[in-house]
């Protein structure tokens, strides 16, 4: 779970996050949605430390992540996170790409690296190509390989900032099939997207960001048929 309590973050004078307030229970998955600009991303990065926030407080599991004192290596090998662009190491096997973080941060033995690594692959479809080096895998293939490998370190939660967002549209479904199959066995997740479907679909909650502020949140079923903010209504209109 993740608790975030009046999250404040400034690029230098820049305000960007003012004053966050929002929750994602055990199991729950979470929409982002909003303009370029909004804070999204800046948000997503707060809740594993990749960014400072400037106050405010954010818990995951139960720890707080923003004490100055937190084993920030510990708390992020609980949280996965997978970005539009997939960040594979293109020097290595898909296999060495999902067991090395397994053996170095994990101190899991190499066989048990490989099982588990091997169990990743089949649940994103890819269970044959543990030979492959990212470069010869299609921009979708790469996408689940790094949820696979998220996956591999055991987390307690997901974090997705735009995971479809740099594929081909023809691409884009077996993604989220296997972010739906991975909601479905009850992983708490955090997904910035500009798919509205997924949302509506697979989300148990839909938060709409403008400004460094949450506009609105609550059912997507309920916020896309029938935004309550003039500024939802105003984004929605554009994107749906
Ligand atoms: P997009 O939809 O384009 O990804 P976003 O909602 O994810 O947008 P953020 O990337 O969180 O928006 O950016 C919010 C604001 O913070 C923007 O004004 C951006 O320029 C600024 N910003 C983000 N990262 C930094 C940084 N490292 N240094 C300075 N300013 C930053
Ligand atoms: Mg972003």
């Amino acid at each position: 779970a993740i608790d975030v309590q009046e999250l404040h973050k400034y690029f230098g004078e820049n305000q960007v996050l003012k004053g966050i307030d929002f929750e994602v229970d055990a199991g729950q998955v979470v929409c982002v949605i909003g303009p370029s600009g909004s804070g999204k991303s800046t948000l997503l990065r707060c809740v594993n430390r990749l960014e400072e926030p400037t106050s405010g407080k954010i818990f995951v599991e139960g720890v707080e992540v923003t004490d100055p004192d937190v084993d920030l290596d510990l708390l992020r090998s609980r949280i996965g996170m997978v970005f539009q662009q997939f960040n594979l190491f293109p020097h290595l096997t898909v296999m060495d790409n999902l067991t090395i973080a397994q053996t170095k941060v994990k101190k899991r033995r190499k066989d048990e690296a490989v099982q588990i690594a091997r169990s990743n692959l089949e649940k994103v479809g890819l269970a044959n190509r543990e030979d492959a080096y990212p470069a010869h895998l299609s921009g979708g293939q790469q996408q689940r390989i790094a949820i696979a490998r998220a996956l591999s370190m055991s987390p307690d939660l997901m974090l997705f900032d735009e995971p479809t967002s740099a594929l081909d549209p023809e691409l884009v479904g077996d993604v989220l099939g296997v972010m739906k199959d991975l909601a479905k066995e009850g992983m708490t997740m955090m997904v910035v997207t500009h798919e509205m479907g997924f949302a509506r679909e697979v989300g148990d909650k839909l938060v709409f960001m403008d400004g460094g502020v949450i506009v609105e949140q609550g059912d997507p079923v309920e916020v896309l048929a029938d935004p309550r903010e003039q500024r939802t209504q105003a984004f929605l209109s554009k994107v749906l």
